[in-house]
């Protein structure tokens, strides 16, 4: 697009939010946000340049002492302000969610509800950053430890849960005390946007929150780079986190990583299979398998394989693949088309290579098939790829030693979960799980705001959620007082 053209749409243009002002990009670049299912511009969005991405740095900055020190029951009420301002806007938001990401309706009203709740939890958690007292070796000598905010804090998040990943970010980094500046995915900028306008509504202060939507790899390098950011807080693929991870070991900065999985689906034979089948077929079908924490393996014990096989993939032929604005709608469309080829491979090679295709394997545009496939073996592609789409692999372990091998051989340690009734079994399993999270008789897909989220692994390292997230955004310090005074040694 020339620049005159720009000029000419430039209230069509969203904009970058930067020092509580609305502004377009100093060099006048923009990007075409797609809608997934339709494939046609949704959006078009002002982008960063390196001179936006440092006045947001600056303005973050700027803001930070201001904002540590604002009065808790200020900044309490800010946050809950915000939650309010989501659950008025709850339409204006479900539809920015649906047809910027191509979130079935369902999922996109999951967001908005965690998010108000996300909110309430952390306005509870401002007063809560506490530190221990500690005794000392010395007669005389108080010691403790205080927590405070590291100051300014970058984040960069994902498509595929847009609003409530990064505003898990926010929420968190904002009742710690610290100032922030968020890059959100290229495929869902607008709603990266709407977090700072419904906190401008919540009557933030200038500076606290900026969101610069951008090219990721220049706007990265910077915030990974520029001694004022203290900590990034990165979600999303285990490539790109490596990457910043590298950035990190240069300039020292602390990170946090949610990155991919594979995640194991254990059921052993004594499972309620039809319980398991839903279990399953949610894990890995929510958001058309879009999530990092999908039922991407599912390990059968010998005993109901087959029983299980029959059973999931009716119900997966059976899911209503179509327009995410209708509530029956379960699979709604892939980001962008070229994902669909990604799982065509996948399917590809594990027939090629003796798997059994049960179900799915075809789509239509952006909109893939619930797809099933049997026999996996670890020499396929999909057993260790993830494929981020409505496709899962179930693989039979002959007991249940053997299921757990198998749900152990990958490189990611996200999520897990194991279905039986054996609870001392069922705990024993998940003792030996390498996942930063389990799930016992329950899907792998799980997230609330008061928990520590994350993974082992090549999955990342770091916990979001609640006092976890407190944690990762303040700094320990350690302050001691001597009454009376102390003898030293010369
Ligand atoms: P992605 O890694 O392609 O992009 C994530 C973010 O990083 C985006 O904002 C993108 O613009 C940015 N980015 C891309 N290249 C960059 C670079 N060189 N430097 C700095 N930033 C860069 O991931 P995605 O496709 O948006 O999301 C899907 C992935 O995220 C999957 O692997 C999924 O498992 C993972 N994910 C993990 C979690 C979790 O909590 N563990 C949650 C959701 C998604």
């Amino acid at each position: 697009m020339s620049k005159n053209e720009i000029k000419a749409m430039v209230k069509e243009i969203s904009p970058l939010f930067i020092d509580g002002v609305w502004r377009q990009g100093s060099e006048q670049e923009v990007s075409e946000d797609l809608n997934p299912l339709t494939d046609e511009v949704y959006a078009f969005v002002s982008q960063a340049s390196a001179k936006d991405v440092d006045d947001a740095i600056a303005a973050a900055h700027r803001a930070r002492v201001a904002w540590a020190n604002m009065v808790a029951s200020q900044r309490e009420a800010i946050l809950i302000r915000a939650a309010d301002i989501i659950a008025a806007r709850t339409d204006e938001l479900r539809d920015v969610i649906i047809e910027e990401s191509g979130s079935v309706f369902g999922k996109a009203m999951f967001e908005i509800s965690y998010c108000i709740d996300l909110l309430r939890v952390a306005a509870g958690l401002v007063r809560q950053v506490t530190g221990d007292t500690l005794p000392m070796t010395e007669p005389g000598q108080l010691g403790m430890s205080i927590r405070r905010p590291l100051g300014v804090i970058a984040g960069i998040a994902p498509f595929n849960a847009p609003f409530l990943l990064a505003m898990k970010k926010v929420a968190f980094a904002l009742a710690a005390g610290n100032t922030f500046v968020l890059k959100p995915s290229e495929y869902t900028s607008v709603i990266g946007l709407k977090i700072a306008s419904i906190f401008e509504e919540a009557g933030l202060p200038a500076g606290v929150l900026n969101v610069i939507p951008g090219p990721s790899q220049m706007v990265g390098e910077i915030l990974m780079n520029d001694p004022r950011v203290k900590m990034v807080t990165f979600t999303g693929s285990t490539r790109v986190g490596r990457l910043l991870a590298e950035q990190a070991g240069k300039s020292l900065k602390r990170l946090t990583l949610e990155m991919g999985g594979k995640n194991p689906f254990i059921v052993l034979n004594d499972a309620d299979v039809d319980y398991a089948v839903d279990a399953a077929a949610f894990g890995i079908y929510f958001h058309q398998g879009q999530v990092c924490m999908a039922s991407s393996r599912i390990i059968v014990e010998a005993g109901l394989f087959d029983s299980f096989c029959q059973k999931f993939a009716a119900k997966a032929k059976s899911l209503k693949v179509g327009d995410p604005h209708d509530p029956a709608t379960i699979i709604g469309p892939l980001i962008r088309r070229s994902q669909c080829a990604v799982i065509n491979t996948h399917v590809e090679d594990a027939v090629a290579k003796g798997a059994k295709l049960l179900c799915g394997g075809k789509h239509d545009d952006s909109l893939y098939q619930a797809t099933v496939l049997a026999g996996v073996t670890s020499d396929m592609k999909v057993y260790a790829e993830e494929s981020f789409g409505p496709i899962t692999s179930v693989i039979k372990a002959a007991d249940s030693e053997e299921a757990l091998r198998i749900a152990n051989d990958t490189s990611y340690g996200l999520s897990s979960a194991v279905m039986t009734n054996d609870l001392q079994k069922a705990m024993d399993i998940a003792l030996r799980l390498e996942a930063g999270m389990v799930h016992i008789n329950n899907c792998t897909v799980a997230d609330e705001p008061h928990v520590p989220f994350g993974g082992v692994k090549n999955s990342g390292f770091g916990r979001e959620g609640g006092r976890a997230s407190m944690d990762e955004m303040t700094e320990l310090k350690w302050i001691t007082t001597q009454l009376g005074k102390r003898k030293f040694p010369f």
